[in-house]
């Protein structure tokens, strides 16, 4: 713990900590040592860990990036840290994300971009570590944190990953509790762990996981010991690869990364097989109304009354609109004004119904493709990590990085990103494998061979 918290004070550069928690985390790290004097030792004793901001902490600032919910300090712990305290994990600090995990880039905090460890070859030029779960990434690919928490909407835990060269890991749908979890969009959120290595996010995510009466979309299914999973043979794994991820203008260094995985899987023993996911192509467009819809509900509680900020006005309407104008940012503005319009009475058939509709295909296409294979490969995500400022004033730009990760945020199944490679200019690229719900096993298995 004394070890990281120096690095994390080293890495202060980075802009991946909004709080750290020295003091919190030397108290943890003496209870730890007294539980493993005593032998009652968690499986995650003293392990140092990163919490994206998006998590209620008891006492500690939890603002979800967003100056709306400035200095708010929750009288709860979610569910997923409280899990991990108990299986003994020690708590470096808060870190930074995109304001209400809106984004891809993190540049949408109120604190700042967080600048990515990683440079081009060559290049002093500062790049984003992805998002939403950008300090996540970035404080494990700094070595300042062994592992963090992230939440994954649409991609915010995978494709982050993917641009700072470490594992994420989002579980199915109702595999973590969302209780204690800031909402984005209530029917995709979903926490899972980013650490250097799989077998890191297995442990990570075996105490994070469980059944939980307080969200009422938690799973009651067993969790496995994940990590036993890691047994190192695909021998007959079925691997679907879907040829509608083969969008226009994919850069060749991510389509050979893409077939570097398949030979590899090949070579361990697995059979590849081509398959068709054909409604991939509506499933940004139909995530780009379904989350903002259900963002548009959930941040209606900002309202001035109860938390955080509040500007003073004349009248209440008042108040609440300067506290609304002055408190959220441009991009969380600009998803509620979707989110509201796709849900107003005159469109809601046209757009968020039609959505809906949408979502059920998408999730179908997964189903008739799972009576084949077991477990399916794709890149992460479009690029590798972009330059700090760069798609901020296009935002379907910035909503294209996510192509490949929200059809299975869409169908609630698991995913996990792996770094498999590097770009021309020596940056980290990741696989994703996206697996069957509650078989998060088989993708622990299939990315052990890929890291
Ligand atoms: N980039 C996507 C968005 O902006 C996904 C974010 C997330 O998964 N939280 O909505």
């Amino acid at each position: 713990t004394e070890a990281h918290l120096t690095a994390v004070e080293a890495a202060r550069p980075l802009n991946a900590y909004t709080v750290e928690t020295p003091e919190k985390a030397l108290a943890m790290a003496d209870a730890s040592d007294a539980r493993l004097a005593k032998g009652e030792a968690g499986p995650l004793e003293g392990i140092p860990l990163a919490i994206k901001d998006l998590f209620c902490t008891e006492g500690v600032e939890s603002t979800a990036g967003s100056h709306i919910l400035k200095d708010f300090k929750p009288a709860y712990e979610s569910t997923v840290t409280a899990n991990l305290w108990r299986d003994g994990a020690v708590m470096l600090g808060k870190v930074n994300m995109d304001e209400f995990a809106m984004g891809s880039s993190n540049m949408t905090s109120t604190y700042g971009g967080v600048v990515n460890p990683w440079r081009r070859n060559g290049s002093d030029e500062k790049l984003v570590p992805g998002g939403s779960s950008g300090g996540s990434a970035a404080a494990v690919a700094a070595r300042c944190a062994l592992g963090a928490t992230g939440t994954d909407t649409g991609g915010s835990i995978r494709q982050p990953a993917s641009f700072s060269g470490v594992v994420g890991l989002k579980p199915t749908y109702g595999r973590c509790s969302r209780w204690g979890i800031i909402a984005f969009a209530s029917s995709l959120d979903q926490a899972g762990p980013m650490a250097r290595s799989v077998r890191d996010c297995a442990i990570l995510l075996r105490s994070m996981a469980g059944f939980d009466a307080k969200d009422s979309t938690s799973v009651d299914v067993a969790v496995p010991d994940f990590e036993q999973a890691l047994t190192g043979d695909v021998r007959g794994l079925k691997v679907g690869i879907p040829k509608e991820y083969r969008v226009d203008g994919m850069p060749a260094e991510i389509d050979s990364l893409w077939q570097q995985g398949i030979d590899w899987l090949k070579a361990a023993g697995a059979e590849p097989v081509e398959i068709s996911l054909p409604h991939t192509k509506y499933a940004l467009p139909t995530y780009y109304i379904v989350a903002p819809a259900e963002a548009s509900s959930n941040l209606a509680r900002y309202d001035g009354v109860r938390y955080g900020l509040r500007v003073e006005g004349e009248t209440l309407d008042e108040m609440y609109e300067a506290t609304r104008g002055a408190g959220f940012g441009d991009e969380v503005k600009r998803r509620i004004l979707i989110g509201t319009y796709v849900l107003s009475a005159g469109y809601y058939d046209a757009y968020y119904n039609k959505a809906r509709q949408v979502r059920t295909l998408i999730a179908r296409d997964f189903k008739a493709a799972y009576e084949t294979v077991d477990v399916i490969l794709t890149p992460t995500a479009p690029s590798a990590a972009f330059a700090m400022g760069a798609n901020m004033d296009d935002p379907v730009a910035m909503y294209l990085n996510d192509v490949f990760t929200v059809p299975a945020s869409l169908a609630g199944l698991p995913g996990i990103s792996v770094p498999a490679g590097l770009s021309m200019d020596g940056l980290p690229l990741g696989l994703q494998l996206i697996g069957r719900a509650f078989d998060e096993e088989t993708l622990v298995r299939t990315a052990g061979v890929l890291e």
